[in-house]
């Protein structure tokens, strides 16, 4: 083995990777492997893993072989190494046969630095026997969460990789997640037999995300509304299912934003094309079941949103950290319903029976970190292990909003009691239970109606019993028993307070049932901390044009309007007269005054970035826009004759009109020049074009009527109509 002490691994850094410094425990991590230790790394997604084996496998003769699950990424990572200089190679099902075969004879000629490995691939006979000739530096263990059941990516084969590895002789190993919970950690250090490696653990926040819960009560609009007020930056939101993906990614195109779709249910050429159109910004937002992300390098998506509640918290952490991975903002927001958890719930039905328990108790913690009141990066890094000190991280809903107190000093006692007397051995239901004074079979079995804190609760008729229990877990005073699920043990913080107690408060956690609709009200007026709720383009432009109109009049510019104005001008678009008079600080005196400019100036911006100027968000809806109507936008898109989209969908003319029409009245601009210029003469469409721009109706039969006399037929009446909304109202 090499000694550290050989290289100067900071110059090595900057030689190689152009990197000034080391982040976090790079360094100490890489000396470890370099030492020929065992290593075990969990650190943050995006806090620079891959740089501890990258570094030592160019440092170390032979070849280091790199386990990962990312075959759609394997290629990307090391075309990157390539660029760097480095040869780095991968061995994976998407090879032919003479790829293969010329990757093997490299790595045996020892020219090969780093060789990435699919689990699969390592199984195979011809492989090991391979790999059994060839000389290794180290083996890599990238994501291995995945070798826990407990966890939320969980592959089977990589249980496998401890026996692989030692068949290849007597190798380092360094493991390496983003993601785990004491019990995960445990769980993959006992399967590699690393129980003695050196554990290497950063802290899990990330003080540039903001964490929020919202209640899921008209999402799409709520998803939308988020999306717009956030345009051109990069996104991700996932979904649950592959059909929401694609309904979610349509829904988001008709709403002009650039969205697009990512499931395992896709040809692995549109899934690769889709991720790679996100990468490189040709695409905003991609819409994705959880296939999407890991390993996905983007450093600037500036929110995660699960439309849908994530399966586990530790999945959510994953999924969430892959916002804000350059440092600067990221906002992280869930959609919540508990009917989803139901829905989940249900879909592992057919599980066994360990994977069901093990999957519903995943969800229960989904559920409690939603309802409850607590600081939101408090509970995640305690889901992690880790204490967060503060009581306000300023980073979360929950620290925003002012969520009801209470003096809780003697109800913790009381739980704490009562664990306790039960001997440690229960979970949060029985220990409410008993402190409410429930004579049900388990409490009387246990005799636990004789016990003195039995019915003692019911001094507290205010307490909901459980979300106290989350409270004290959170605050540490309980502990999860890692060996036996939801057993609850008093820690030697619990300890301490039973015997010297001191004041304490909590918070009342959210009621989602009846809170629901006043909850997502304040939400909706709470100033966002995170991603600025006005458009920053138009706000900036308004204000130059401020400065210059104060210029012209001299006066100072706050005499014309005042910031906040601006501001509001920048989130509701008025476009007329009355509009600009509703906005704060301006009244029709001053709209009088100043108002034009800024009016012809918020008009030709929203004209060219095509923006919907009603004070809400309209919402276009993909729901209603069948297979059938997306066919025929996009026949017209290639201006395909109509007669010939109504055969292919064997639609009559009038049937297809009838979807045309539907599609225009929902807000779609549709171009038919093409065809109604074969069919109409120039002066008879701009005659039924001026009819509808002079007319007071819409209506057909009003239309037909009045043209009496110049014989339009219906057909001609309704394509101009059509192509008149398109142009004007839409
Ligand atoms: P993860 O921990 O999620 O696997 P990566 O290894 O993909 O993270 O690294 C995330 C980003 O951080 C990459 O763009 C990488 O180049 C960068 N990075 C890693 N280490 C350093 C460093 N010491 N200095 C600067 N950038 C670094
Ligand atoms: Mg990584
Ligand atoms: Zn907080």
């Amino acid at each position: 083995m090499q000694k550290a002490q050989e290289f100067n691994l900071k110059e090595k850094l900057k030689e190689v990777f152009g990197h000034n410094q080391f982040r976090g425990n790079q360094e100490e991590i890489i000396k470890n492997l370099l030492a020929g230790n065992h290593t075990f790394v969990i650190m943050p997604t995006g806090a620079g893993k891959s740089l501890c084996y990258q570094l030592p496998a160019v440092l170390m003769d032979g070849t280091a072989i790199i386990i990962s699950p990312l075959i759609a990424l394997m290629k990307n990572q090391t075309d990157q190494l390539v660029a760097f200089g480095i040869d780095a190679r991968f061995l994976n099902s998407t090879l032919s046969k003479s790829e293969m075969t010329k990757v093997k004879k490299d790595v045996l000629s020892s020219k090969v630095k780093m060789l990435y490995v699919a689990p699969e691939s390592l199984t195979k006979e011809d492989n090991l026997e391979f790999l059994k000739k060839a000389q290794i530096s180290f083996v890599a263990i990238d994501e291995a969460h995945c070798i826990s059941e407990w966890g939320h990516d969980f592959r089977p084969e990589y249980r496998k990789i401890r026996g692989i590895v030692d068949s290849l002789g007597k190798l380092p190993i360094i493991a390496l997640t983003a993601t785990a919970t004491p019990k995960v950690q445990q769980d993959v250090q006992k399967n590699l037999q690393m129980e003695d490696a050196n554990v290497f653990a950063s802290s899990f926040h990330r003080s540039n995300l903001f964490y929020e819960v919202k209640p899921k009560k008209d999402p799409k609009k709520q998803l939308i509304k988020f999306i717009k007020q956030r345009k051109g930056q990069s996104g991700i939101v996932y979904c649950l299912s592959r059909k929401t993906v694609e309904e979610i990614a349509e829904l988001l195109s008709v709403n002009d934003i650039k969205a697009l779709p990512y499931h395992a249910g896709l040809e692995a050429d549109v899934r690769m094309r889709n991720q790679d159109a996100f990468l490189n910004e040709d695409a905003d937002v991609i819409v994705a079941t959880i296939a999407f992300g890991m390993g996905i390098d983007k450093p600037d998506v500036r929110f995660v949103i699960h439309y849908d509640a994530p399966k586990s918290l530790e999945g959510y952490y994953q999924e969430t950290g892959r916002a804000g991975r350059d440092g600067l903002e990221g906002h992280c927001l869930m959609l919540y319903d508990r009917e989803d958890i139901y829905k989940l719930e249900k879909f592992n039905k057919d599980k066994s029976v360990t994977e069901r328990d093990n999957a519903k108790h995943l969800l229960q913690e989904i559920t409690e970190y939603a309802e409850c009141s607590v600081c939101r990066v408090k509970q995640l890094l305690h889901y992690f292990g880790e204490e967060f000190k503060a009581h306000n991280c300023g980073q979360c809903d929950n620290c925003h909003h002012h969520h009801k107190k209470y003096e809780a000093e003697d109800q913790v006692i009381l739980i704490l009691k009562a664990a306790k007397l039960t001997e440690q051995r229960f979970g949060a239901k029985h220990l409410a239970d008993v402190v409410m004074g429930v004579p049900n079979e388990y409490v009387k079995s246990y005799g636990h109606d004789k016990l003195e804190v039995y019915g003692k609760g019911l001094d507290f008729p205010e307490t909901d019993w459980l979300s106290l229990v989350r409270h004290i877990l959170i605050f540490d005073f309980l502990e999860k028993d890692i060996e036996n699920y939801g057993v609850l043990k008093i820690t030697e913080k619990g300890e301490k307070f039973l015997k010297s107690s001191h004041s304490i408060t909590f918070t009342k956690d959210y009621d989602f049932s009846a809170e629901a609709e006043e909850a997502e009200e304040e939400q909706e007026n709470t100033p966002q901390t995170s991603g600025k709720a006005y458009d920053e383009v138009l706000f900036d432009l308004l204000k130059n044009l401020r400065k210059r109109i104060a210029k012209e009049k001299n006066l100072p510019p706050y005499v014309v309007f005042q910031d906040p104005s601006i501001e509001e001008m920048a989130t509701t678009y008025p476009t007329t007269k009355e509009e600009l008079a509703q906005v704060n600080g301006v009244g029709m005196g001053k709209v009088q005054k100043f108002g034009k400019p800024f009016l012809d100036a918020i008009v030709k911006y929203v004209e060219e970035n095509e923006i919907e100027t009603a004070s809400d968000v309209v919402i276009k809806s993909a729901v209603n826009k069948s297979k059938v109507k997306i066919f025929i936008i996009q026949q017209i898109d290639r201006k395909v004759d109509l007669e010939e989209i109504a055969e292919a969908k064997d639609l009559s003319f009038d049937e297809l009109m009838d979807e045309i029409e539907h599609i225009c009245y929902s807000g779609t601009k549709l171009n038919l020049d093409y065809y109604i210029n074969q069919v109409m003469e120039r002066d008879r469409q701009e005659d039924l074009y001026d009819y509808f721009m002079n007319s007071e109706t819409d209506n057909l039969q009003v239309a037909l009527q009045e043209l009496s006399e110049d014989d339009f037929t219906e057909e001609e009446i309704r394509l101009i109509r059509i192509k008149f909304l398109s142009e004007v109202a839409n």
